[in-house]
């Protein structure tokens, strides 16, 4: 009986012995076909997760293939999907790059481990060091302002000046925005944490909320609207927002954009706030070289006019100026902090907007 066990444990162990030689052949085999077809095939593709939607992408992915030879794949989602989407998929995500708005949200990627840093002379020279994560693992793109919006028909520019001024008593019952859980407002009071300190930031936070025409509702367009509908008189929203009105095929929606200015705050003082839309190459990239190649592309004088324009935004690139429309608002003085520290401050930020119940 004991003998009989031992013949079928050994025969058993060298079925599996041999199964799993097999085995091993047929997946050193297979990678080896990889391989191959990864050296025939050499620097064909580049697979992108972006939030952008824009003619204008194809456009420019259609010119960088041209050039290239590489084949851009594009999934297109929401941010915070994509970001989503990234952290399910772990290593076999087939995504090698992402591109999303808000350096808060950038930084949320980097936190969860899923972006790579990337060392790359063509984008430290294409994009300043203030709009880059300082350990290179995301990359701006396009620029946009978080400004005050203001009713042409009742205020006047005159009596616009800083952030600051917004928790004036003169402002009571007549400042729009919208909620806290937007992560534009939370990188815009990130950035007052930066500038000037914890306790500031939220005295900040306190005043506005006094001074809210209505409790937080909508997205940003929403605000202009509310604007222009006469439910306070000015608002808090980014600048692309005004560009995206003024040429929309909703004629409410461009009505709203010309009755409203645009003013750009603390111009004598730490400057308005910016932030970005970038690009991070993938922790789990398999097409690196490809990625980086379509990065630096991106970042690049011929692509930046164009990428920028399709969402009213500023380029990156100091090197190409801003559309005709971007100029008629004026040019501006930036808050010039790293951005990094938009997302490094979020979660103080948060919880600030919670103290004083800016919902
Ligand atoms: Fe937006």
């Amino acid at each position: 009986m004991k003998t009989k066990f031992s013949k079928i444990l050994l025969s058993s162990i060298l079925i599996l012995s041999l199964l799993a030689f097999v085995g091993c052949t047929r997946v050193e085999e297979e990678t080896e076909a990889n391989l191959r077809e990864d050296s025939t095939n050499k620097n064909q593709v580049v697979n992108l997760y972006t939030d952008r939607h824009y003619d204008t992408d194809e456009q420019l992915l259609n010119q960088f293939s041209e050039e290239t030879g590489i084949e851009v794949n594009v999934i297109k989602g929401k941010s915070d999907e994509l970001i989503e989407r990234l952290t399910r998929e772990g290593e076999d995500t087939q995504a090698d790059l992402l591109i999303t708005a808000d350096a808060g949200r950038l930084h949320r990627a980097k936190e969860s481990g899923l972006l790579l840093s990337t060392s790359s002379e063509v984008l430290f020279n294409n994009v300043p060091e203030n709009l880059r994560d300082k350990d290179n693992e995301w990359f701006g793109l396009t620029i946009r302002g978080r400004v005050i919006v203001y009713s042409k028909d009742r205020v006047h520019p005159s009596e616009l000046s800083t952030y600051e001024d917004l928790t004036n008593p003169k402002w009571g019952g007549k400042i729009l925005v919208r909620s806290s859980s937007n992560i534009y407002n939370q990188s815009l009071l990130a950035s007052f944490i930066a500038i000037n300190g914890e306790k500031k930031a939220k005295e900040w936070a306190e005043g506005v909320v006094d001074n809210m025409a209505r409790d937080p509702q909508g997205n940003d367009r929403a605000q202009a609207t509310a604007v222009v509908a006469g439910e306070g008189d000015i608002a808090i929203m980014n600048t692309y927002y005004i560009g995206k009105m003024l040429n929309s095929s909703n004629p409410e929606e461009v009505n709203v954009a010309k009755k409203v200015g645009i003013f750009f705050p603390d111009q004598d003082g730490a400057g308005t706030h910016i932030n970005v839309s970038g690009i991070g190459l993938t922790k789990y990239a398999k097409n690196k070289e490809n990625a980086i190649k379509l990065m630096e592309f991106l970042s690049s004088e011929k692509a930046q006019k164009q990428f920028a324009e399709a969402n009213y935004e500023f380029p990156v690139n100091p090197k190409i100026e801003p559309s005709d429309l971007l100029k008629s608002w004026g040019e501006f003085k930036p808050q010039n902090i790293n951005l990094s520290k938009l997302g490094e401050f979020n979660s103080i930020s948060v919880k600030i907007f919670n103290e004083v119940g800016w919902k």
